[in-house]
């Protein structure tokens, strides 16, 4: 897949694939707009693929042009939609570095609620991963949905619902998304992303066979299934030769490169040969423990130069063989500070 292909609009929803297709026409029996219930609680075996549907149907109800089958995508509520700006809609998922959804969320979003319409519909919020928020959450939830304020609409996803209580439950109408069939699941993705067959097939192995996963990863970073990343690493590995940052690495964010590095370097690491272990594995360890505290760190909201950060991290990987590095660790570590990343 060639890199410079835009794979996937970030922002943007694909097509709904054909597996939606009952989960769609109950929420379309389910009422007209206007006096359609107020709370739904989409099932899936996959997040993503719940994710995915509450946004489909979110872009749907803010689309102005009234088609229900698909968002125009041109309007003033879909570009309201697309660029993330559009005041009448919420999307409530657990924030970085947290292993939950919060009081705090819910209690914005009930504020959020309370609020007029600005396009003279409703309110929309979007629970991604319900079951994620806490019991203090899930209950301040509940009181909305006993009594919703004016006319608003929730949409819950879940791939885990039995974690929900039972009071949130019972106060959602469900809709169950069943499992992509291959067949069906190669297609849409196809059809999506534009990729070759060789393409999509690698993409669906690295994602469990699961399209929707695949076209989430690959709106957020172009160059997931690209293999780019992973040459560069390859290189770095055997080229004792190579100077200077490789090249796809300033074509990703920051976190992007850290997050895919890491996998590679614990499986140097995890090279079980005494050999190896005894000529590297210890500066392998020593580069995975400086890299993952750089990642926790960018986790927690700091933001380094891509470029900078590109440069750091190619020195310290190159240094990993040399006696010095644990001092040139340390010189990282240090760096990190001039960096912008305090800690
Ligand atoms: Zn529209």
């Amino acid at each position: 897949m060639s890199a410079e292909t835009p794979v996937v609009e970030p922002g943007w929803l694909p097509a709904a694939p054909d597996w939606f297709a009952d989960a769609l026409q109950c929420w379309s029996a389910s009422g007209p707009q206007k006096n359609r219930g107020h709370a739904y609680l989409v099932v899936s075996e996959e997040a993503a693929e719940a994710n995915l549907f509450i946004r489909l149907l979110a872009a749907r109800q803010l689309c102005l042009e009234g088609n229900s089958s698909a968002p125009c995508g041109v309007c003033k509520g879909c570009r309201a939609y697309r660029q993330g700006v559009h005041g009448d809609l919420m999307i409530l998922e657990r924030e970085e570095g947290k292993r939950a959804i919060g009081i705090e969320q819910i209690r914005s979003a009930t504020r959020f609620l309370q609020q007029t319409a600005l396009y003279g519909e409703r309110k929309i919020l979007l629970v991604q991963q319900a079951d994620l928020m806490t019991p203090a959450a899930a209950n301040s939830l509940l009181k909305t949905l006993e009594e919703p304020s004016g006319n608003c609409l929730l949409l819950l996803s879940s791939a885990a619902a039995w974690r929900l209580p039972p009071t949130v439950r019972s106060r959602c109408q469900t809709l169950r998304l069943p499992k992509a069939l291959p067949t069906a699941a190669t297609l849409w993705l196809a059809e999506q992303s534009g990729w070759s067959s060789e393409e999509v097939d690698k993409a669906l192995r690295m994602t469990n066979g699961n399209p929707v996963s695949a076209w989430d990863k690959a709106s957020r970073d172009p160059m997931h299934f690209s293999g780019a990343l992973e040459e560069s690493f390859s290189a770095l590995e055997h080229d004792a030769a190579h100077r200077g940052v490789p090249e796809a690495w300033s074509r990703v964010e920051s976190e992007v490169l850290i997050e895919r590095l890491l996998p590679w370097i614990e499986a140097q690491c995890r090279r079980a040969d005494l050999d190896f272990l005894r000529q590297e594995g210890v500066s392998w360890m020593l580069l995975h423990h400086c890299v993952a505290e750089l990642y926790g760190r960018i986790k927690q909201g700091a933001t380094p130069g891509a470029d900078i950060l590109a440069a750091e991290v190619y020195r310290l990987c190159r240094s990993r063989g040399h006696a010095a590095f644990s001092e040139v660790s340390r010189d990282f570590l240090i760096n990190l500070g001039r960096l912008g990343v305090s800690g």
